[in-house]
């Protein structure tokens, strides 16, 4: 089966918002091994709608259009779509009763159009709006399938997982279930992680491998269609286990975790309390440690020292260090993870210290950064790092690799 994915709203052609919606909806149709040939953009008109829809007619089974669901003059998707295949739009009551109590339970007033977004395609299968009033739909005609999805990605997003996936599903898939499991990654770029597994997932069409990158992260996503969950688990379990296999030392765990998450989770687990002496990333570290309600069983305090004086006056960094290394170093580091668990007695103290940029410091380039531990009695240690020359991704690096020590 292929698809061909139209985004609908002059916004998106100004450049005034992204079209994440086409990306999402790539993503998880390429988990149901359904592959996206064409991306297309096209404005709120009604012309240019309907000549994207006969071009996606020519080269895609399944069409999907997001936007223009909603109750204003220049939300047509309905319409025009109407208009093109020649059905009529009929009230859903399921929808229509939402509207009315939506608005009885506030304060504003229902405008007379938002019944419209209560209006479906004939003959549609209706896809529920969780978030929002509009409702989606799907629409078989002949050799093709039609999904209308809103525009805003909030109400997208849970339409398209807790609905149109399984509506797929059905069609596709003829009463088989769909088991996906997410694996959770660090310290490896996107592409060599990719090339690692390459092929295993070239060798794979059922389950399916998907990699994506967020924010320094990495996630893998693991899809098989499967009789049952027990035997798409199986399925899963085998593959798992290969792509692990060069990879373990990267892997720090499952679902939606973020690192950050999984190492506080350990430190818990093992007893042990952290604190940071902070440079370059301006108490972004003692901030991810403090962003979970249970940190206070591993943390009680740390430290920001921007300055080189206040290093030496509040951190106690040594005149010796900073005179032969500078405040750029692996000993400055060290130092700094060493004094900053004295002062609060933890068990582990992380330093943090580098050239976050764009300018340079102590003739070091930009993103040149050193990171500290500094654990028990065991000897401390630095490493260093450099990340490149953008200031906000150097400190967000510095963070998460400074968890990845921890780990
Ligand atoms: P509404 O009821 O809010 O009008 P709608 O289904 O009519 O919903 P649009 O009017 O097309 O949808 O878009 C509503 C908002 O959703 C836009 O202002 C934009 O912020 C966001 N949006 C629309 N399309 C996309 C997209 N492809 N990617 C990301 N955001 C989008
Ligand atoms: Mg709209």
């Amino acid at each position: 089966m292929r698809a061909e994915i139209i985004s609908i709203g002059t916004e998106l052609l100004l450049g005034q918002v992204v079209n994440s919606n086409a990306a999402f909806i790539s993503r998880e149709l390429a988990a149901l091994g359904i592959e996206v040939y064409h991306h297309v953009t096209v404005g709120d008109n009604a012309d240019r709608l309907t000549e994207a829809v006969q071009a996606a007619e020519k080269r895609a089974d399944l069409i999907v259009l997001s936007g223009g669901l909603g109750p204003t003059e220049d939300d047509i998707t309905k319409q025009t779509i109407a208009k093109y295949l020649n059905v009529d739009l009929l009230l859903h009551e399921e929808t229509e009763d939402r509207i009315i109590t939506y608005h009885k339970n506030s304060d504003f007033e229902m405008p007379e159009n938002n019944q419209l977004q209560a209006l479906i395609l004939a003959e549609s299968i209706p896809l529920k709006n969780d978030t929002g009033l509009a409702v989606g739909m799907i629409l078989e005609r002949e050799d093709h399938q039609y999904v209308l999805l809103p525009g805003p990605p909030d109400e997208l997003h849970p339409m398209v997982e807790n609905h149109l996936k399984d509506e797929l599903i059905k069609r596709l898939l003829d009463e088989q279930v769909l088991v996906s499991r997410v694996l959770r990654f660090f310290g490896i770029t996107e592409a060599q992680l990719a090339k690692k597994i390459e092929p295993i997932v070239k060798a794979q069409t059922n389950p399916t491998v998907a990699v994506y990158a967020n924010e320094g992260e990495i996630t893998v996503r693991i899809t098989a269609r499967a009789k049952t969950e027990e035997e798409g688990n199986r399925c899963i379990d085998e593959i798992e286990s290969l792509i692990l296999e060069p990879l373990t030392d990267y892997f720090f765990g499952y679902g939606e975790k973020r690192l950050a998450e999984a190492v506080r989770d350990l430190l818990i687990e093992q007893g042990l309390t952290i604190t940071a002496a902070e440079s370059l990333t301006g108490g972004a570290f003692l901030s991810s440690i403090t962003a979970d309600v249970s940190a206070g069983s591993v943390f009680e305090g740390g430290i920001v020292t921007y300055s080189t004086e206040k290093k030496q006056k509040v951190l106690n960094i040594s005149a010796e260090t900073i005179e032969n290394f500078g405040v750029v170093s692996p000993e400055c580091a060290i130092e700094m993870a060493e004094n900053s668990r004295k002062m609060f007695k933890a068990d582990i103290g992380v330093g943090l210290t580098g050239v976050a940029g764009p300018g340079s410091l102590e003739d070091q380039i930009p993103g040149t950064v050193y990171i500290g531990l500094s654990y028990k009695e065991d000897p401390p240690f630095a490493k260093r790092f450099h990340f490149g020359y953008k200031r906000n991704k150097n400190r967000q690096l510095a963070v998460l690799n400074a968890h990845d020590m921890v780990r």
